[in-house]
């Protein structure tokens, strides 16, 4: 069977595959400028399947310092036999990680990490302007919230520590100012004494539900005219054909392929390897917790965010190197729960639930923005690892603007699908 994607007319039409954050923005972007957009996603946008769904929510502008850092290498062993550590490695996924893992670690060293930071400030400066804009007159645009970030330290010695990433983010632009403990406390009471030092970077940004946002956004989209056809790519040919796993086939002018940490399979499909793994994290829910952060907090220690969500704290974070469709594993989130505990000593809540979601991360930490060679009417606009919700607009932007021959106005070089290679 054959299907044209939906609509009528002259206009143009795109497929987007994938209904996460960076595909609903695609294709929304698509549709105000008069296309046909579609959106395959198996799943409704929102759908906890979706790594946008279990996500911290942070607008994260400022979190442009790559995971892999100088000296990570030497300080992963230590991390990995130390339960306390946020990084979890299934041992068993280790050789299928490894192809993924060398090039990580090597991306660590400092001109390379430098340069990936660079390109990923690009990506995230205006980021709370990119939501806003999306979002306006639509049922999402409630669900942003605007102020600062605090990074949360026990003493200055420990923010010292970060002292290379601090730096970094300060020659790229981003400012911040320090608060000691009394005045952390007189903002969050209840916070619990040992956090006696943050950086609070101002113009930042939180999504109060992700999952609900994305939702929103994609419930405008289909009122507005868009379409969903609720089915998975099995596969998108050289022209652009996609086909469906239940053997249907749909043509568009244009396809992007939006599909998280899936894309990589659909890639592959097209001749291009994408060195890209799930970067798998956790989030635990504290429904109706009391008392919750006035702001959005990073924990430095923890390397989790605490978020004030719609109902309730919302721990996220951690890194597990697994495979992605590994069952999720419980010490990421008792790790998580110690944290809240110590976060607020007094803290209380009504429900509490866990996920685990998969980041979408390159072995360099850059998403993958472009079309795929030989095959011109297909455009990736995936990989966003930990800050995928926060540049999810610009990715869908920009991907939007290929789409219709247009520019972006910025260098994508450092973004381009090709620069791992062909699929062999
Ligand atoms: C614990 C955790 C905390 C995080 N915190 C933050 C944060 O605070 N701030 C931030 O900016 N980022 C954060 N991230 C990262 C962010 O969530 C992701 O980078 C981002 O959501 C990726 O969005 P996406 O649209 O690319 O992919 P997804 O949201 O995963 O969507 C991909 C979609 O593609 C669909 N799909 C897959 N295969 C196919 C197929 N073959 N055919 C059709 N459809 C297909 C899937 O069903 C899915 O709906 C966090 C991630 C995790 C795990």
């Amino acid at each position: 069977m054959r299907e044209e994607a939906k609509g009528g007319g002259e206009a143009p039409s795109a497929l987007v595959i994938g209904a996460g954050i960076t595909g609903v923005a695609a294709a929304e972007r698509l549709r105000r400028e008069g296309w046909r957009a579609t959106l395959v996603d198996p799943v409704e946008p929102g759908d906890p399947e979706q790594a946008s769904f279990g996500n911290g929510g942070i607008l994260a502008r400022c979190a442009v310092v790559p995971v892999s850092t100088p000296g990570l290498a030497l300080r992963a062993p230590r991390m990995l036999l130390d339960p306390g550590s946020p990084l979890f490695l299934r041992w068993r996924d280790l050789p299928r990680l490894m192809p993924w893992l060398v090039p990580f670690l090597r991306a660590g060293r400092e001109a390379e990490a430098r340069r990936i930071a660079a390109a990923l400030a690009m990506l995230t400066e205006d980021s709370v302007r990119q939501h806003q804009e999306l979002a306006a007159g639509t049922p999402a645009a409630p669900f942003i919230r605007t102020g600062e970030y605090a990074y949360l330290y026990a003493s200055r010695a420990a923010f010292e520590k970060d002292a290379w990433g601090f730096a970094l983010r300060r020659e790229l632009g981003f400012a911040w100012r320090e608060a000691d403990g009394a005045a952390l406390r007189a903002a969050d009471p209840a916070l619990n004494p040992r956090y006696d030092f943050a950086a609070i970077f101002e113009d930042h940004g939180w999504i109060a539900s992700p999952g609900g946002y994305v939702a929103a956004l994609a419930r405008h989209f289909l009122r507005q005219g868009g379409a969903h056809v609720k089915a998975r790519a099995r596969a998108i040919a050289r022209d652009g054909t996609v086909t469906l796993e239940d053997g249907r086939t749909l043509r568009a002018d244009r396809v992007i392929l939006a599909a998280g940490v899936r894309s990589r399979e659909l890639a592959r499909g097209l001749g291009l390897e994408i060195n890209m793994i799930a970067e798998r994290g956790y989030h635990l829910e504290l429904r109706g917790a009391r008392p919750a952060p006035p702001i959005p907090y990073m924990i430095a220690d923890g390397k989790f965010v605490a978020t004030p969500m719609e109902g309730g704290l919302r721990c996220a974070g951690v890194v597990e190197l697994a495979d992605a469709d590994a069952p999720p594993s419980a010490a990421p989130v008792r790790l998580l729960r110690r944290g809240a505990a110590r976060l607020y000593p007094q803290l209380r809540w009504d429900e509490a639930r866990s996920w685990m979601g998969r980041r979408p991360s390159t072995a360099d930490s850059l998403p993958a923005l472009g079309p795929v060679p030989g095959a011109p009417r297909v455009i990736c606009a995936f990989g966003g690892q930990h800050v995928g919700l926060t540049i999810g607009p610009r990715l869908g932007r920009m991907a939007a603007d290929l789409a219709a021959g247009r520019a972006p106005n910025a260098d994508l070089r450092a973004l381009a699908p090709e620069r791992f290679g062909p699929a062999s």
